[in-house]
């Protein structure tokens, strides 16, 4: 079918196709929005559903983005991060030398992640999924983020990620609240 107008999958009203920013809380992350996709809106039930292109690249964009953020991580960036790395609670506080109801308290915000844990979650992702490193290196971002590990500063303003879809693939900015 072409054209702009689409039936809608939630109530069978008439949807039509805008192009707008969207918060992707379909993420688990409430901090990340897409720049400029095309969303089809229902004027009947209100619903929104995106029409995201290039979906894997979107991922690793968003876990690539965490990794270059200034501010320590907050739990549900944690959490992203584990779940985008494919491992499971067990395995991942294995991996960072805690147990495992800590990484749970952690991803859940009711304690703030040390200064040494947000690093590894840095890098145990990078080492872990080599695409990351990758994108990066496509992005001109290596050495950043070697930089960022020493200058990562308790959260202070949340972090809106914004993704931005082009051709080649996401790109990323990082915008700090006022
Ligand atoms: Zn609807």
């Amino acid at each position: 079918m072409k054209g702009k107008q689409r039936v809608c999958r939630e109530c069978g009203g008439n949807a039509k196709i805008v192009r707008k920013d969207y918060g992707f809380t379909e993420s688990g992350l409430n901090n990340v929005f897409l720049k400029d996709i095309e969303v089809v809106l229902c004027a009947k039930c209100k619903s929104e559903s995106p029409r995201i292109p290039n979906h894997d690249d979107l991922m690793r964009t968003i876990a690539v983005a965490l990794i270059d953020k200034p501010f320590e991580l907050a739990g549900d960036e944690v959490r992203f991060l584990r779940k985008y790395l494919g491992e499971g609670s067990i395995a991942f506080a294995q991996m960072l030398g805690i147990d495992r109801s800590h990484l749970s308290r952690v991803e859940n915000g009711a304690m703030a992640i040390s200064k040494q844990t947000d690093r590894l979650v840095r890098t145990v992702a990078l080492v872990r999924d080599p695409s990351l490193l990758d994108k990066l290196k496509r992005l001109g971002r290596t050495q950043e983020i070697l930089e960022r590990l020493s200058a990562i500063e308790p959260e202070t303003n949340p972090v809106r990620v914004q993704l931005d879809h082009a051709e080649d693939g996401y790109t990323y900015a990082l915008k700090t609240a006022a």
